[in-house]
């Protein structure tokens, strides 16, 4: 035989009648052999208790009842409720008369919730055609007489329970009454609030049962509140064991009394969705899972009390003393934290019981403050408790560290001794971030990444087309799912919680909006966006006035825009150190060398001690190539800069590469690497353009790329035998000090060397270190480009992705 218990949810009129029913018929058409326990219908219990109170000050009831009995004949007007609304009718009459009413009276008035359930199901089902049977509770469940928290009679219960459906059997369909018993004298008492659960487990105890079916309007137990965090997973299997350890915050159905005696006829439990019942729910057994089953469970509405005293180390009955004042006013605790020191103590309690906490506490410790033993008692509003249940204390650097890195700092933190359980208090404002992070990370599944992208021309564009390609791929072998969520211009926004889609061009044109950076900084706190990323594709200078404010909200910070790393020296300390104090970090290795792998390896050598003694390459692509070919064909240098100019491979005015401040940009960005502390002013650089054609507009420029021709063609005549024209950067000096030695300039060098080798418009950078003496480190390759750019960029993001 099998136990169905439904929930007053469940029972509600309109859809989920219908499904009880339909629950039901299937079964015993399916020949299973069930017997069926009923909670009050709807809110029933809540609204008898209402009306009462309601009665009990005299007031006007009678509205309220009718409307109760209106709402319990539902569409079923045939049938006859009068005994039951007669017997409430006088009960609640007798209470506004006398003004008060006992625990007695209020058993018999909520009884009839249940009792009203259990009439109605069983003649819609008899309606049906089952052989369906109204099974008043009180008739066999036997308990004490305290009434309102009634405790079984066991013995004597199980013994009535095995005769009554002894003579009740066969294929009858027993709907039992849920919560409800009766005494010695045939009172009716209740089993406390939630009962029905326990009247369940108790007669699937008594019958043997093969399984005890909860019906709710869930779809199980879930690793945390779906309704909290998005991620959150049904969990398919537990033990009572780690059940219990839920049970202790406040899931009703999994309350100690209940699991007991199912736990002692090892009778499985399974939670199920009225609504979706093809869905298997949760099953808990007694079986253990292997590796241990772990949920996130929150208190939500709680404070923080919190008692400090100086004098107190070592004195003797402070705690007593404390918990005497909770237990008089009837406070419960819900986590307590005091330090070895003994200086004070931490108490979680409910909100609305905190005022009262503290004045209690004000006046018990009066003398102590007359003594300065205590100085201070305060509170701590708005607080959330968050119980990672099924953690110990080995693992539980992971979920702390990532709360960390998300700039969030519990309040404090404990653990049981008994049992897996490691509490934590935070802010209630940051419970919903801070519960995804927690999640993503204990659940290992997808540690979600959530990306702002400034900036979408060539470079930004092709890395959110690069990045919406590889998420899948990405997801499913690194458990990292990146999410775009904003993609901005200088002028408008596109936000998209779930991340932009493929036609993203499209979605920011007809749904982008104006913005500022407070706006994207808003968007991400109100979504609880953990792990987030700013990234900056553009080129421009001001946006750069955003990285603080980003860094202190919580980003990590990614650029190809190289203006922050080339601004003053001291912007550059302090933007390092305000992302020291957020800890966070910015990556930027597209800065130089596009996506070639430089300044990771720069900064890893640098990290480890080695000492680089010179850095030395070709950092522009445009002058590789220019100079390549100059070096290699009969041409004048005109020739070669004209094509290079129609090929797209400059600038649009290319004297911005023909200065040579973009190579100086990019020395100085590696020199800082190295802690060089130089300015932009002191890059000793070699402007490439004739001094009279260094202003004015660009087709004038361009209509006089003949007057290069005479310098070049020159430069290139007087050089020694077999050398060919490189432009460079180089870092050199003695870079132990504050500053190193930066020159850009154009040199001749063997043609049979690395450099002098050098082809199309690859960068080449060599890294002169002491332990690879006159063998430098060769880092060559495409360094331009958006393609390999975007490629750096979204290497820099994965980077991130990986850390903490
Ligand atoms: N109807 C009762 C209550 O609401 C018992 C139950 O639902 O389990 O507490
Ligand atoms: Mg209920």
């Amino acid at each position: 035989m099998k136990i169905l218990k439904f929930g007053g949810k469940s029972l509600s009129n309109g859809e989920g009648l219908q499904k009880v029913v339909s629950i039901i018929t299937d079964k015993v058409n399916n020949g299973e052999k069930i017997a069926v326990v009923v909670s009050a219908r709807g809110n029933a219990t809540d609204t008898l208790e209402e009306i009462l109170n309601v009665a009990a000050k005299n007031g006007d009831y009678k509205p309220l009842l009718e409307k109760f009995k209106t709402y319990q004949i539902s569409d079923y007007a045939a049938i006859d409720f009068s005994e039951e609304f007669n017997v409430l009718d006088k009960l609640y009459e007798g209470v506004s008369l006398i003004g008060d009413y006992s625990n007695k009276i209020k058993d018999q008035i909520l009884s009839k919730g249940e009792i009203l359930a259990a009439k109605l199901l069983t003649s819609i089902l008899k309606e049906k055609g089952v052989n369906a049977r109204f099974a008043d509770s009180r008739d066999f469940l036997k308990t004490d007489s305290k009434f309102g928290d009634a405790q079984p009679l066991e013995q004597l219960s199980k013994k009535n329970v095995i005769q009554y459906f002894k003579e009740h059997g066969g294929d009858l369909v027993n709907i039992v009454t849920g919560f409800i018993g009766s005494n010695n004298n045939n009172d009716t008492t209740t089993l406390g609030r939630n009962g029905s659960n326990y009247t369940a487990s108790l007669l699937a105890n008594y019958l043997n049962a093969e399984e005890l079916q909860n019906f709710t309007h869930v779809d199980g137990i879930y690793t945390a509140n779906p309704d909290l965090v998005r991620d959150a997973k049904k969990i398919e299997h537990l033990s009572f064991n780690e059940a219990n350890e839920l049970a202790n915050f406040g899931a009703t159905i999994l309350h100690a009394k209940t699991i007991i005696p199912l736990l002692e006829k090892n009778i499985p439990l399974r939670i199920l969705n009225t609504f979706n019942h093809e869905n298997q729910g949760t099953l808990i057994t007694s079986d253990s899972t292997k590796e241990g089953i772990k949920t996130l469970s929150v208190l939500e509405n709680v404070s923080l009390v919190n008692l400090e005293g100086r004098g107190l180390l070592g004195k003797t009955g402070v705690d007593a003393r404390i918990f005497r004042v909770m237990g008089d006013n009837d406070i419960s605790v819900s986590i307590i934290s005091q330090g070895s020191s003994e200086r004070g103590i931490g108490l979680v309690v409910d909100a609305d019981k905190a005022t009262t906490a503290m004045i209690e506490l004000e006046k018990e410790f009066e003398n102590d403050f007359y003594s300065k033993d205590v100085n201070r008692i305060s509170v701590t509003d708005d607080v959330s408790v968050i119980s990672i249940i099924g953690q110990d204390l080995s693992t539980f650097h992971k979920p702390y560290t990532a709360l960390i890195k998300n700039k969030i700092v519990p309040i404090l933190f404990n653990n049981t001794v008994t049992g897996k359980n490691v509490s934590l208090v935070v802010k209630k404002s940051e419970l919903n971030r801070a519960l995804n992070v927690i999640h993503g990370e204990i659940f290992g599944v997808s540690k979600k990444i959530n990306i702002a992208v400034f900036g979408h021309g060539l470079v930004g564009g092709t890395l959110i087309d690069q990045i919406l390609a590889s998420a899948t791929a990405i997801e499913k072998r690194k458990g990292i799912k990146l999410n775009v969520f904003a993609i901005a211009n200088s002028k408008k926004v596109l936000f998209n919680k779930n991340g932009v889609g493929t036609d993203w061009k499209n979605s920011l044109q007809s749904e982008g909006v104006a913005y500022t950076m407070k706006d994207v900084i808003a968007y991400a706190n109100d979504n609880h966006f953990e792990n987030l990323i700013a990234v900056d594709n553009t080129a421009s200078k001001d946006f750069v006035e955003n990285y603080i404010p980003l860094a202190e909200s919580s980003f990590d910070l990614i650029s190809s825009n190289k203006v922050a790393n080339t601004l003053s020296y001291g912007f550059y300390k302090e933007l390092r150190k305000i992302l020291e104090e957020n800890q966070k970090n910015y990556l930027y290795e597209t800065n130089v060398g596009a996506g070639l792998p430089l300044i990771d390896t720069i900064k890893l050598l640098h990290l480890s001690g080695e000492n680089i003694t010179k850095i030395k390459g070709v950092f522009s692509g445009t002058l590789s190539y220019l100079f390549n070919k100059f070096s290699a064909v009969d041409e004048p240098f005109s020739a070669v800069l004209q094509e290079a100019i129609e090929s797209g491979f400059t600038e649009p005015d290319p004297r911005e590469d023909l200065c040579g401040n973009d190579v100086g940009r990019k020395l100085l960005i590696l020199a800082r690497e190295l802690d060089l502390q130089n300015e932009f002013e002191e890059v000793a650089i070699e402007n490439l353009i004739p001094a009279h054609l260094r202003d004015g507009n660009v087709a004038d420029f361009l209509t006089k790329l003949k007057e290069f021709d005479p310098i070049y063609n020159k430069i290139k005549a007087d050089q020694k035998p077999n050398h060919v024209l490189r432009y460079i950067g180089e870092l050199s000096g003695d870079l132990q000090h504050d500053k190193g030695v930066l020159e850009v300039k154009l040199v001749s060098v063997p043609s049979d060397t690395a450099l002098g080798g050098l082809k199309g418009s690859d960068s080449f950078f060599e890294i002169y270190t002491e332990s690879y003496g006159d063998r430098p480190i060769v880092i060559q390759g495409a360094g331009a480009g958006s393609a390999v750019t975007a490629r750096g960029v979204f290497g820099d993001i994965l980077r991130l992705s990986d850390k903490g």
